[in-house]
């Protein structure tokens, strides 16, 4: 334990504590001020009433610069300001007070690597040549709390408050499963003080925010603050009826335990039944810091809660007391802080889109912000049922969530920003494209849908834009906007007469066509104008259309459920459309990979007179309705049957889609995941996690030469390379 006096003597050492002689003017003390009140606000709503008015990035923004103006002008740095202190400065709480055995302390943090390696450059200096090993632990993002044993008993349990004195929160603490009110065995220490954070696990969020609507109270913004608002309840009952948990992330004051690293308290607290994370390690070397922090940003997302950064300690407790502590943070500790996820921003308003079968989404369209890497307007918020769900009013500040590549999410609102202006959404009643009644398929469907399915402006242009996308027919020459232009033009009233498309109907579509130029021969120019070379594009794709297998016309079809996998696998059982089509439910339900979900939306489909017209019209127009047997696909040796082969990063000399093609046609099994059962992981460029697990299960990684070889030749064909 470090007494006050030796912190003060170890603040004396900090290295970057030279003396500025500038004078802070007016505008630097006005901002000063400025930063001290909208920290101090923030923290009052973070802290005290557990529901936030920034996000943390905002708020990390402010401190930061408050640091930065104080380093310029220290005179402007008070014994109160927020850089100097643990917590919100309030004091104002519905909880008794209680003096913490030993201080509990914030963390300093840093915000790139450079920043954490002269971090950990320092501290090794500062420790003269007794070289450190480094504790690597997650940051998690919850709440302090401070649990206090006498003889072996929990007799106290308290939240950080200002790091002296916390909030009495014993019952509340009693009620979390996992904490142990008793130590098992004997020989306990006579006091023992454990530290650690609450959190509210990621998969239970959404449906306590959606039971505290239902029952008219405001969700929280996230899984942080739903913790925190759980954990300091006036009626433990209600702390009790929340899947909080815990995981032990240091020790305080004790008596009667002889410890000599962080680490070692870890494994006496394992032993003692205390929840600690299996997900530290200690290390030697900077490089293996800058590992872990690699490591734990690809796969910060694998956790039952969040994290915001990483935590590196020095593990030798005589190390840290000589390092000793500021007046809010140890020396021996440093947060490095991924880039944030999550941002607040304006709900401007819900919108609905109509989809390829008719399913009317709501969504929300946003003050643009700028969020892991990219700029984000919209974000789907699937149904009115999950717009209810989340609590979000028309009008209010949300907090919008975006995970590297995963897509946005709304989470929830904040709800103290509200100035009475917000309004709710309303679902239509009505197709908004083409005013049709909306309605839900069964009356349990959360997802209510347009049924004009054959005339509905939106739903065509989703359809032939989809059939035409390279999951469909592969129709390069039609994309969305010549849907739009086929469909606007009159040229095509649905998909029934799009393989009967002939130049003369192009003329029609503005989109197709181009200025004559004198050199065009005069019989193709009609007022003026000519087929572009787009136009002429899409004649032959539709031409090489014709000719694609049985899976990808099923695809072109838009039966709901039935994507590439579901048609690969009816393609491949039934061989004809005839055979699907007469094809009972029974039958199709026992086709691998198609589960009665699936059967039963195809025969329905079939159902329905303009449906099976569409199918006659393109077998009319020379559509290949039957895979030949062999098929395509089975006339290319079979190099790797029976193995699965996941594709990460980016090839050369190949889409995802046309390696997962290729994998699949040579009778392997395209995995959208690794496990322990992938034959093979082949690495393209930037990959994702998916190649740093392949590492981890040691399994055959190949580059794109290796996975040419792998096709061509199957397994042989790699050699002991
Ligand atoms: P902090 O949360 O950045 O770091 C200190 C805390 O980290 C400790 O008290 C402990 O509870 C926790 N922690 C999690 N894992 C840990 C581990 N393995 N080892 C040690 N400690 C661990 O600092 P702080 O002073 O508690 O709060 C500041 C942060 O809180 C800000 O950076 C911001 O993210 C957030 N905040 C946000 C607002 C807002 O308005 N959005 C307001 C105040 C604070």
């Amino acid at each position: 334990m470090s007494s006050e006096d030796d912190q003060i003597a170890a603040e004396e050492l900090q290295p970057e504590e030279t003396p500025e002689l500038a004078e802070a003017g007016l505008d630097e003390q006005h901002r000063w001020s400025e930063l001290a009140d909208q920290i101090n606000d923030a923290q009052e709503a973070y802290y005290g009433l557990d529901s936030p008015t920034m996000s943390d990035a905002e708020y990390d923004g402010l401190m930061r610069e408050l640091e930065e103006l104080e380093k310029q002008f220290p005179q402007l740095r008070t014994p109160d300001s927020p850089t100097q202190r643990v917590g919100s400065a309030h004091r104002v709480t519905d909880f008794a007070p209680v003096t913490h055995v030993q201080r509990l302390l914030s963390l300093d943090d840093v915000f790139s690597i450079d920043e954490l390696t002269d971090w950990l450059a320092r501290t090794d200096r500062l420790l003269g040549g007794r070289k450190p090993s480094w504790l690597c632990e997650l940051k998690i993002d919850g709440l302090a709390v401070d649990l206090v044993y006498r003889g072996g008993r929990l007799v106290s349990g308290a939240t950080r408050g200002d790091g002296r004195v916390g909030e009495d929160i014993t019952p509340n603490v009693w009620t979390i499963a996992g904490i142990p009110h008793t130590l098992p065995g004997s020989g306990h220490p006579e006091l023992l003080e454990v530290r650690g954070e609450i959190f509210f696990p990621i998969e239970g969020f959404a449906d306590l925010n959606a039971s505290l609507v239902e029952a008219g109270k405001p969700p929280f913004a996230n899984p942080r603050n739903a913790a925190a608002g759980s954990l300091r309840q006036k009626n433990p009952a209600v702390t009790a009826s929340r899947p909080l948990r815990m995981l032990v992330h240091g020790i305080g004051a004790h008596e009667g335990l002889a410890l000599e690293r962080q680490s070692q308290a870890y494994e006496v607290l394992t032993d003692w039944g205390f929840p600690t994370s299996q997900a530290y390690q200690v290390v030697g070397s900077t490089r293996e810091v800058l590992d872990y922090v690699a490591y734990h940003g690809e796969h910060r997302h694998d956790l039952l809660h969040e994290i915001d950064g990483i935590v590196v300690k020095v593990d030798d407790l005589d190390q840290q007391e000589d390092l000793g502590t500021t007046s809010r943070a140890p020396r021996w500790a440093i947060a490095f802080k991924y880039p944030p996820e999550e941002v607040n921003t304006k709900l401007l308003d819900i919108q609905v889109n109509v989809g390829r079968t008719g399913r009317v989404t709501p969504f929300a369209v946003m003050e643009p912000v700028k969020v892991a890497g990219s700029t984000v307007a919209r974000a789907t918020l699937h149904n009115a049922w999950e717009v209810k769900r989340k609590g979000v009013l028309i009008g209010d500040t949300v907090v919008l969530r975006k995970a590297g590549d995963v897509i946005p999410e709304v989470l929830g609102p904040v709800v103290d920003l509200r100035d009475g202006s917000e309004r709710e959404f309303e679902m239509p009643t009505h197709c908004p494209v083409c005013g049709t009644k909306l309605r839900p398929e069964r009356e349990s469907d959360k997802d209510i849908r347009c049924p004009n399915s054959k005339s509905c402006p939106a739903q065509l242009t989703e359809r032939l834009f989809s059939l035409a996308s390279r999951h469909g027919f592969d129709i390069e020459a039609l994309g969305w906007e010549g849907a739009r232009g086929l469909l606007a033009s009159g040229v095509l009233t649905n998909e029934a007469g799009l393989f009967d498309l002939d130049a003369d109907q192009l003329m029609r579509v503005p989109l197709y066509t181009r200025t004559a130029k004198k050199s065009d021969p005069p019989e193709q120019v009609v007022d003026g104008r000519v087929l572009s070379a787009g136009g002429h594009k899409l004649l032959a794709n539709l031409e090489t259309a014709k000719q694609q297998p049985l899976w990808r016309v099923l695809v072109g079809l838009s039966i709901r459920h039935v994507g590439p996998t579901a048609a690969r696998a009816l393609a491949e059982r039934f061989g004809s459309m005839d055979a699907i089509r007469s094809a009972s439910v029974d039958d199709l339900a026992t086709t691998e990979g198609v589960g009665q979900i699936i059967a039963e939306a195809v025969v329905e489909w079939f159902t329905e007179p303009w449906h099976r017209e569409v199918v006659e019209r393109w077998a009319a127009s020379g559509v290949r309705m039957a895979d030949e047997q062999p098929s395509d696909e089975k006339s290319l040796p079979q190099t790797l049957e029976g193995l699965s082969v996941v594709v990460t990063g980016s090839l050369t000399g190949f889409t995802r889609d046309s390696a997962k093609e290729a994998i699949i046609e040579r009778g392997g099994k395209a995995a959208s995941s690794v496990s322990k059962k992938t034959d093979y992981v082949v690495v393209g460029d930037s990959p994702g996690s998916k190649a740093t697990k392949a590492e981890d299960l040691k399994l055959p990684i190949l580059d794109e030469d290796g996975f040419v070889r792998l096709l061509e030749s199957g397994p042989a064909g790699l050699g002991k390379a």
